[in-house]
């Protein structure tokens, strides 16, 4: 079943690369890097946040998640990765690093990372515990469409002097996504024979596609985006690190099954910061009838507080 939803994934990037993005490359390379994709070495793309109304990650038949027999994130420890010349520009960073510095500083502890205890693995239970180990601002150019996810891998591997087995390092390009049906996604490897996963980020200042509409006036937009895509990465990497963690029979992952669908208009971090994120899939909720409705109407999404 993972295979078909693979597949499906693959052909959805291929049509997102193909209709041209910002411009910038020519459909041949775009088509040529996502026929790369599928080569056998290629890390998967996996949790892929499908953008708001983009087909994709939703609504199963099957409601319930299945563990695959891998291992899940007991802990993990994070640093964050700014790619692109832009980062060097202040206007351009805004609030954006020190916010999400400030998000994966507040996040470990949280009753939103409680979201995904319910899970387990061959190596234990999921907690929330996050140690986080800051940010570093990479000002060489960042590939300037969807990249492939070997390219991202080779980024953490260069820019992470000390990886680690339950390392998450989340990197967020300058680049936006063009019409790139997708905002973010996470993926697996290693580094120097280390196991890692990482995440990707595209830019998400006035896309409307990745924004999950945060008027708090806490954040700017896009660190509201940011945030809210961080979050559902964050979540996913933990409980399904390496593919052999909780997705159901469609390949959805605990928070694509609640994608773009929010519990409270904030939450409240362990350090008392405020984040409007979506909430998660419990199976344990969705058996007792006790959480909010994901997009296709199935009460399973844990998240409230
Ligand atoms: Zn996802």
């Amino acid at each position: 079943m993972r295979t078909v939803h693979r597949t499906f994934t693959l052909a959805a990037a291929l049509a997102a690369l193909s209709c041209g993005g910002t411009g910038q490359d020519t459909s041949t390379s775009t088509t040529s890097e996502a026929l790369d994709a599928q080569s056998s070495h290629e890390p998967p793309m996996l949790g892929i946040h499908w953008a708001r109304g983009e087909a994709g990650g939703q609504a199963s038949t099957s409601p319930l998640m299945t563990w695959h027999g891998g291992a899940i994130l007991t802990t993990t420890a994070v640093q964050a990765i700014f790619w692109g010349t832009s980062w060097s520009s202040a206007s351009f960073v805004g609030d954006k690093i020190g916010g999400i510095d400030t998000f994966y500083g507040g996040i470990g502890g949280s009753s939103y990372a409680g979201t995904n205890t319910e899970y387990d693995g061959t190596n234990g239970l999921v907690t929330t515990a996050v140690s986080y180990g800051g940010s570093q601002v990479d000002s060489s150019p960042a590939p300037r469409q969807a990249p492939k996810t070997s390219t991202i891998l080779n980024e953490v591997c260069a820019r992470i002097s000390n990886p680690v087995a339950n390392g998450f390092y989340p990197v967020y390009v300058d680049t936006p996504r063009g019409h790139t049906r997708y905002c973010a996604w996470h993926s697996y490897g290693t580094c120097n024979g280390v196991p890692v996963q990482f995440g990707f980020f595209f830019h998400l200042d006035g896309d409307p596609g990745c924004d999950p509409q945060d008027t708090s006036g806490l954040h700017s937009q896009g660190l509201a985006a940011l945030a809210n895509v961080s979050g559902h990465e964050f979540s996913e990497t933990m409980t399904d690190p390496r593919n052999g963690g909780w997705y159901d029979s469609s390949g959805s992952e605990n928070a694509d099954k609640c994608a773009w669908t929010f519990g409270a208009p904030l939450l409240t971090f362990s350090d008392g910061t405020q984040w409007k994120v979506q909430g998660n899939w419990s199976n344990a909720a969705y058996s007792a009838g006790t959480g909010y409705p994901n997009g296709a109407g199935q009460d399973g999404c844990i998240g409230t507080k």
